[in-house]
């Protein structure tokens, strides 16, 4: 799956800028599935970020980065590949000092990720430096972009958030927050941040609230970090999230709330708490492992079949698994083992390794599987690749019968928000209908979660139709957040058809 703009659309972009605009492929420089991590006030500022982005590297394996400040100079270090990789040599760590640091891991789009897109970002401005990591998708910034390409703004990186920085740049506004908050106005989307300035460290998330992002404090140290877990690897305590459309300010006087955008209806992801987030982490005050077994209850509860054993695909289905076995009354067993040392099967880029990447990554536990009528659970069904697999392992080590029970609504629609999902025409779901799945996966039965049962099992109340209480886009295709830059994008000429099929 390579999803950068081809060599030829990009200098295409930049050597005839026409109008109407083309917007780069939504693809493009996307941020999506990142990990933020920000700690003000810590003689081990950058360690103590190290440590937080490992808790935090489910979020993102393709890079991380870390920008500090002692005082005088910002350091940075930014780099392709893993936390463990490229923070764990004293020689980096110690040339990374400061009392604040931010930090960033990303997964990237596409197998040929760049340095210039690694985050944080940082740029130096009349009123000093300025460095910033960002953890979802812009829906506006193709077209943001093109605008500030008109007015002179010359781009470094394919990165979305580029455009807050250049946006900072040109705000006529005289403090930084009021600049970062004119910038952010004029910004679409769904995104939480960290920023840090040679006085400030600077959280908020967007006005629908849609990405995480908490508040931690170690003995006089304020953080800010996506997920509770990497509050937990350094020993802080959780304050409280910050809220849709809040700007937190760190800085010697303290800290500061600030809400000045428009409020809108709350729609944190729902996805979060399907797949995402570590079961560790509690998010919105919910527990997510938590929050996966009562869906995974919830599931028995709405699609019991009679079986021998209750299987989870590992990790993301094991939560769901263990709520669906203990609710059905079944014995829970690993018939399936993972190996950790392989990567998400999502990160290889095409269709060939990621099915060799499905058989690196799992192993039917034969000696258990013999003759038993298998309910298998995942968290969810994207293209199908894992589950074809899975199931024709099943069934090699001598399943009688094996029943998939997926612990999310059928994945119908591309998220735009900041979870990386595949282009629409390749979600299985948006193929076919549920019983084509169970064909095409090869099942003996397929269920579903309901949409009411995964509201019930989240929050104990139905989805409200109007106005539901999560993102649930990707499941329901609601887009709560406008999708200006698609809106713009023109139907594909044959141009854009032979660049998308290089
Ligand atoms: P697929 O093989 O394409 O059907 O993908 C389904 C598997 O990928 C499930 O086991 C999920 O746990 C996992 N998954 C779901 N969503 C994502 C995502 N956005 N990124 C990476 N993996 C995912």
């Amino acid at each position: 799956m390579n999803r950068e703009p081809s060599k030829h659309t990009m200098q295409r972009e930049l050597e005839f800028p026409q109008y109407p605009y083309r917007p780069l492929p939504r693809e493009a420089g996307a941020e999506e599935e990142c990990g933020l991590f920000g700690i003000y006030g810590n003689a081990d500022a950058a360690t103590h970020t190290a440590l937080g982005l490992h808790s935090l590297q489910h979020r993102g394996q393709d890079s991380a980065g870390i920008v500090a400040y002692d005082g005088e100079q910002f350091h940075s270090h930014r780099a392709l590949g893993l936390v463990g990789d490229n923070f764990g040599s004293p020689d980096i760590m110690d040339r990374l000092e400061g009392n604040v640091a931010i930090g960033h891991v990303r997964y990237s789009t596409s197998g040929e990720s760049v340095l210039r897109n690694v985050q944080p970002l940082f740029a130096e401005f009349k009123f000093g430096g300025l460095a910033v990591a960002h953890n979802g998708n812009l829906t506006n910034a193709h077209t943001l972009r093109h605008e500030l390409v008109q007015r002179g703004c010359i781009f470094q990186s394919t990165s979305d958030s580029e455009n807050i920085i250049h946006l900072v740049a040109i705000s006529e506004y005289g403090q930084v927050v009021d600049k970062l908050t004119d910038a952010l106005d004029q910004i679409e989307g769904a995104y939480s941040l960290v920023a840090m300035t040679q006085k400030k460290l600077i959280g908020l998330r967007d006005p629908y609230g849609v990405r995480p992002l908490v508040l931690g404090r170690l003995s006089n140290s304020h953080i800010l970090t996506s997920e509770t877990c990497a509050l937990d690897i350094i020993g802080a305590e959780f304050v409280r999230d910050v809220e849709p459309g809040e700007i937190v300010v760190i800085d010697d006087k303290g800290l500061h709330s600030l809400k000045p955008f428009r409020k809108r209806p709350e729609r944190f992801c729902i996805f979060e708490y399907i797949y995402f987030a570590r079961p560790d982490s509690v998010m919105e005050g919910k527990n997510v492992y938590a929050v996966r077994k009562a869906i995974g209850a919830a599931l028995a509860r709405e699609s019991y079949i009679d079986a021998d054993l209750v299987v989870p695909v590992p990790d993301s289905g094991v939560p769901a698994a263990i709520g669906y076995a203990a609710q059905a009354g079944l014995p829970f067993e690993f018939g399936i083992v993972r190996n950790h040392y392989v990567g998400r099967t999502f990160i290889e880029p095409t269709d060939q390794i990621r099915h060799l990447g499905v058989r690196l990554k799992h192993n039917a536990n034969a000696a258990h599987l013999s003759g038993k009528r298998v309910v298998l659970v995942d968290d969810s069904i994207v293209r199908g690749t894992t589950s074809i697999k899975i199931v024709e392992m099943l069934r090699t080590a001598g399943a009688s019968e094996v029943h998939m029970r997926i612990s999310s609504p059928p994945n119908t629609h591309s998220c735009f928000y900041g979870i990386d999902t595949p282009k629409r025409q390749e979600l299985l779901a948006a193929q076919m209908d549920v019983s084509g799945m169970a064909k095409h996966i090869g099942v003996d039965s397929l269920s579903f979660i309901s949409i009411d049962g995964l509201y019930q099992a989240v929050c104990g109340a139905s989805r409200d139709g109007d106005t539901p209480q999560y993102c649930d886009a990707c499941l329901s295709g609601e887009y709560p957040i406008p999708l200006t830059d698609r809106e713009h994008e023109p139907a594909p000429t044959l141009l854009t058809l032979l660049d998308e099929s290089n």
